[in-house]
């Protein structure tokens, strides 16, 4: 299926009931491991690449490493640029093929944000694109802890949700409702009914941002009441660096990179399979069609995806078949284990 923007993955979940893992890139490894876990449960799923990733990576390179691995994929895969406060890194990021962008201008007066948002959905649809923006203020743990009573003040409102969503257009709206970024415990607890309440007056699938720190059951409350798209990075960072410490102390002599690397990518990948199944989005591959480009033909479980140079076919491959080890998606043969 491939590349799919927000509208092709978001669409179905909003009005089946489940949520989309939209889970952060900084590099290869991560982007592999996101959509490897994905195809081993046929889910949709968003690659994110956030704007100090795409500094870090740079614009065009990350990009084409997130194209390369979407294009080949079995399921829909969105690359989406993820809090975005500048609208040169939005409008770089869509000419450099990302399918998907957030503009972040919820530390801007209601109506900055409101222009600029509106600037952002427009460029994202006139490219094809889709786009997100966010209303409220999700805060960040990387300095601070909050209290209960400071994060309700930062909470997003049902009126001021309805009023952003259909002044700017946009495809996605993310919403402060109690998570927090960069926890690196899964202690929070989010305000369902605040969810559910926005819910009713917006009619665009809705986003929970800082979900690395909520814990299941309140993520699993969240989608049950609203919540379309849930973003993960903070978990999956920590993930990747405990495998690798965990193999260097193993082995300190370890001379070969891609053994490290190989055992922080199987990290992420089982973090993100883990994340999938709780938002319910396993087995929904089918419901995100990838851009209406290609024709997805369901026979008996099977797959038959017909682009125009050709009929290729996705087959029937269970979620264990595919997790063999070895071939798919760039997971090289001889690598020590997997
Ligand atoms: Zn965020």
């Amino acid at each position: 299926m491939g590349l799919a923007n927000l509208n092709d993955v978001l669409k179905d979940a909003y009005a089946s009931g489940y949520a989309v893992g939209a889970f952060n890139a900084i590099n290869m490894e991560f982007v592999q491991a996101i959509v490897r876990a994905a195809e081993d449960l046929d889910a949709p799923v968003i690659v994110q690449i956030s704007q100090a990733a795409i500094d870090y990576a740079g614009v065009e390179e990350i990009s084409a490493v997130a194209r390369a691995v979407a294009e080949k994929a079995s399921v829909p895969v969105v690359i989406h640029l993820d809090h975005a406060t500048r609208l040169d890194v939005v409008e770089r990021a869509i000419r450099a093929g990302f399918t998907s962008v957030m503009f972040d201008g919820s530390s801007l007066p209601f109506e900055d944000n409101v222009k600029l948002t509106s600037t952002v959905v427009r460029m994202a649809h006139e490219a094809g694109a889709t786009a997100e923006g966010e209303i409220g203020k999700v805060p960040s743990a990387a300095k601070r802890t909050w209290t209960w009573e400071e994060l309700a003040e930062l909470m997003t409102t049902p009126e001021e949700a309805q009023e952003f969503a259909s002044r700017t257009g946009v495809d996605a709206l993310a919403v402060s409702v109690g998570s927090v970024h960069k926890m690196k415990a899964q202690q929070a607890m989010v305000d369902s009914k605040r969810i559910s309440e926005i819910k009713r007056v917006v009619g665009v699938p809705l986003v929970l941002h800082g979900s690395s720190g909520v814990t299941d059951e309140s993520l699993r409350e969240a989608v049950r009441s609203g919540i379309a798209k849930v973003n993960i990075a903070t978990a999956l960072s920590q993930d990747f660096l405990g495998a690798i410490r965990s193999q260097l102390a193993e082995d300190p002599s370890v001379s070969d990179a891609r053994v490290v690397l190989h055992s922080a990518r199987q990290a992420v990948a089982s973090s993100v399979a883990e994340k999938i199944k709780l938002l319910g989005s396993a087995r929904k591959a089918a419901a995100g069609a990838g851009r209406g480009k290609m024709e997805t033909a369901l026979k008996g479980g099977e797959a038959v995806e017909k682009r125009g140079m050709g009929t290729a076919k996705i087959g029937s491959r269970t979620p264990k078949e595919v997790a063999k080890p070895g071939s798919k998606n760039g997971f090289v043969e001889d690598e020590p284990v997997e």
